[in-house]
């Protein structure tokens, strides 16, 4: 049960007072985020006088509400989709992972100053290295998307040293990553292999696998067969989707007894990097994991 002090601090927004700190989420639609639980489980666990509320933002009002935070003397917030590549132009300053992967997934108000961030690379390296140790340098990971997900895992992953090989529906979006990912990290070559003409052998290749589309999210489609079916146990999977109940990649995978890394551990290392911009505290992870588990 919690403590009177963690109940007047907000937790569950049973008590927030004129010196609550706020942050939010950004996004359209926010009604299924779990960030909301994992931040307000964390700001409790550390008697953190702050509150964490989603912000249900229609497009046409998006520069409106990323300066209301300014306005309203919020801390900061988390972008989310469909918003985290049109917020970077509505911003003062952006941080160069961020500005790399052409993703703002965390604002930050500093003396109001708005400052844009991207947790997403780091919280792909840390799920990453909690899962894999640093043993990966020099092996092949399978990228599959080229959105914003996908620039983020693809530059964590060569950063650790991966050979990265991208997969896309639309060609030229992997042609554009591609370029971006030799660029930014140097040494890293980048294969491209078109949707229609991945094997088995081409997935079996790779010590990591790793779905950055949307497919697997609700109301959408799994991700390919050519995918799912030719998981073994030598394998990390990372799925960043996450959904209510697993995903039909981590259960295959799970299933083939591969090290599997799911979109909820991603979105908890993910938080834990937003956390630390806003509060200057390092984030009780255990805390954190355990609100969406
Ligand atoms: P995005 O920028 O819109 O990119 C979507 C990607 O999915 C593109 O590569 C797109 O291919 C591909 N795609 C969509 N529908 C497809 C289909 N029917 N067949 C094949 N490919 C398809 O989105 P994003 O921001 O990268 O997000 C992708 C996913 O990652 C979302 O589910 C998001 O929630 C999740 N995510 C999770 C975390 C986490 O913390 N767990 C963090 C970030 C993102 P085209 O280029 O051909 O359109």
């Amino acid at each position: 049960m919690a403590s009177g002090a963690a109940r007047r601090r907000g937790q569950g927004g049973a008590t927030i007072s004129g010196k609550t700190t706020v942050v939010g989420i950004i996004g359209d639609p926010v009604t299924h985020s779990r960030s909301p639980a994992i931040h307000n489980a964390a700001f409790a666990a550390l008697a953190l006088d702050m509150a964490y509320v989603p912000l249900p933002v229609r497009a046409p009002g998006l520069g409106a509400a990323v300066e209301g935070l300014r306005a309203l003397g919020f801390r900061g917030a988390n972008i989310t989709i469909p918003y985290k590549g049109s917020v970077v132009s509505l911003l003062d300053w952006v941080d160069a992972d961020a500005r790399l992967a052409e993703a703002v997934n965390t604002i930050v108000v500093d003396d109001d100053v708005l400052r844009g961030y991207n947790t997403d690379i780091d919280g792909v390296r840390e799920s990453v290295l909690d899962a894999a140790g640093d043993t990966l340098a020099g092996r092949a990971a399978l990228v599959f998307g080229a959105g914003g997900a996908a620039r983020a895992a693809a530059l964590a992953l060569a950063r650790l040293g991966m050979e990265i090989t991208l997969v896309n529906r639309t060609a030229a979006r992997a042609e554009r990553l591609a370029a971006l990912l030799e660029a930014a990290v140097p040494g890293t070559h980048c294969r491209r292999v078109p949707l229609d003409a991945v094997s088995p052998t081409d997935v079996a290749g790779h010590r990591m696998l790793v779905n950055a589309t949307s497919l697997g999210m609700g109301g959408t489609s799994k991700v390919p067969d050519w995918m799912a079916d030719n998981v073994s146990a030598e394998q990390i999977v990372l799925d960043l989707v996450y959904t209510e109940t697993e995903t039909d990649l981590v259960v295959r995978a799970r299933e083939s007894r591969a090290i599997v890394i799911d979109g909820l551990q991603m979105l908890v290392r993910q938080a834990a990097v937003a956390f630390e911009l806003w509060t200057g505290r390092r984030a009780p992870l255990k805390v954190m994991q355990d609100a969406v588990t």
